[in-house]
């Protein structure tokens, strides 16, 4: 059985204990009954600077460096966007929801596929279709993370933000207050055959948006987080054979393709992109990798592996996201969610908030910023996604945990109401308000669900006696 733990979001409000700084002030008011009545409104004490505007580097050029480089730019500050390999191919099975496209303003040409149905197959191979419920112009968009990461770092120069070819391998975190952090890095602009040139870089404040591995997060202590270690092979499959994933994607679930997760099988423009991933039996990911390639082998014979990637999934939030004037976002923070590993979407969104907060407090780049304008960003978020993150984790607990509860899973996502739910919740981001009779109905045959999958277990357990 799986051992997901039911975390909490434990990064909360766990940063450096610096006091906020507010003055109180009471506003004088002809009306008695509110003469008494406290005002608290923040007060700037950070200096304005001269001569220059706010520096910040962003340390990562995937979706969360480059969307909040861009907003950084875009809203007076000068920004570094520090990205080691610029035609980096992050493995990543590309879903992103249809909100992305509009709230990232992302060209249509961007996406691969507009996938419209979802195979969700079960331990026992039946296969439920999902999709009906979408609306005509609802789709899931497969990306090349190539592509999209590209896209977003370009957007970010245009904007005038620095786009550095570098690898940053150091930060020292100044001692005074308002002094600069000082990042170390390897140049390799205008540099061929991988040497690079060593470089310093003074700043104000930074944006690890450094992905699973953040060197940001080790250079301010933030803590360690459980990973999943996902496994993905990009196999081109023959021409006809493409046809049937066209616009179609296919989840698996069952204890042979992963113990806590799902195995995937996602179309992209000339390919497919099979994978899978745990957190509880990782030395066992080629194995599961084998089992989900077995259970669409129909589908994907033929095919050509061009490509196998592995990478770490974070599984919760890091103990501490900020410190000082740095803040972690995307990845390195820990903002995937659990049950379905998506994490584009969130990585832009919070780099894009967390840039958003230090325009703010910066008063567009003319003032230093501080911890508490950095927090703000944490709070918003922490308001804005905390319940799509527990409901995921929730769901995870009961569903994933053994072949009877994933039979009892695939079986309710047949429901015309879960499906609804599901793919609002999906595409537009947002935990959407059921309709209590049918939540009624859901829970009663989610019982049945379970109560059957549980009972055929069991005639399954007798048989094979
Ligand atoms: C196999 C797999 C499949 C996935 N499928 C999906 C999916 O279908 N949909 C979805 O939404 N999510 C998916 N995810 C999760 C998703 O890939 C991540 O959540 C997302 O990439 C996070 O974006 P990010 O910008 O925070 O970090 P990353 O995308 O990891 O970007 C970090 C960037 O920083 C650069 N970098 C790192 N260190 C340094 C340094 N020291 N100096 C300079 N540059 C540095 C890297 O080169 C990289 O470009 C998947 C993940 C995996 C592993």
């Amino acid at each position: 059985m799986a051992s997901v733990a039911l975390k909490s979001f434990t990064g909360l409000r766990q940063s450096s204990p610096e006091k906020p700084h507010f003055v109180t002030q009471t506003k004088a008011t002809p009306n008695p009954q509110f003469r008494r009545r406290f005002y608290v409104s923040a007060a700037k004490t950070s200096p304005k600077i001269a001569g220059r505007n706010l520096r910040v580097a962003v340390v990562g050029g995937g979706p969360a460096g480059g969307s909040a480089a861009e907003t950084l730019a875009k809203g007076g500050v000068e920004t570094f966007l520090f990205e080691r390999k610029l035609d980096n191919c992050k493995p990543c099975g590309g879903a992103i929801p249809l909100c992305m496209v509009g709230e990232f303003d992302l060209p249509l040409d961007l996406i691969d596929r507009r996938v419209t149905k979802m195979k969700m197959i079960s331990p026992s191979n039946v296969a439920v279709d999902i999709g009906q419920t979408l609306k005509p112009h609802e789709y899931i968009g497969m990306v090349r993370r190539e592509v999209l990461d590209a896209y977003l770092r370009e957007r970010a120069a245009e904007n005038g933000a620095n786009v550095i070819n570098g690898l940053v391998m150091k930060l020292d975190i100044p001692k005074e207050r308002n002094s600069p952090y000082v990042l170390h890095y390897t140049s390799y602009d205008g540099k061929k055959g991988g040497v690079g040139e060593k470089k310093t870089l003074e700043v104000d404040a930074v944006i690890g948006a450094d992905g699973a591995n953040s060197r940001v997060a080790k250079a301010i202590d933030a803590g360690d987080y459980d990973y999943a270690i996902a496994f993905q092979e990009r196999i081109k499959i023959p021409d006809d054979k493409m046809v049937y994933y066209e616009n179609l994607a296919e989840m698996y679930v069952g204890d042979d393709v992963s113990p806590d997760f799902y195995g995937w099988v996602f179309p992209k423009c000339d390919h497919v992109a099979v994978g899978t991933g745990t957190v509880t039996h990782k030395a066992d990911i080629k194995k599961f990798q084998i089992a989900t390639r077995n259970r669409a082998r129909d589908k994907i014979s033929g095919g050509k592996i061009i490509r196998v990637e592995a990478h770490p999934i974070p599984e919760h939030p890091r103990p501490r996201r900020l410190a000082g004037r740095v803040a972690l976002v995307g990845d390195a923070a820990g903002y995937v969610t659990k049950c379905s590993g998506e994490g584009i979407y969130f990585a832009a969104k919070s780099g894009r908030m967390c840039a958003e907060a230090i325009v703010e407090g910066s008063e567009n780049g003319k003032r230093m910023v501080e911890e508490s304008d950095l927090r703000k960003y944490l709070e918003k978020w922490d308001k804005t996604y905390w319940p799509t993150y527990k409901v995921l984790d929730v769901l995870q607990k009961v569903f994933y945990r053994s072949n009877p509860a994933r039979e009892a899973f695939v079986e309710m996502c047949a429901d015309e109401y879960v499906q609804k739910m599901t793919f609002d919740s999906y595409l537009y981001k947002r935990v959407v308000p059921g309709n209590p009779l049918e939540d009624l109905k859901l829970a009663v045959n989610t019982i049945g669900s379970l109560v059957r999958a549980n009972a055929l277990s069991r005639e399954m357990d007798k048989v094979s006696l």
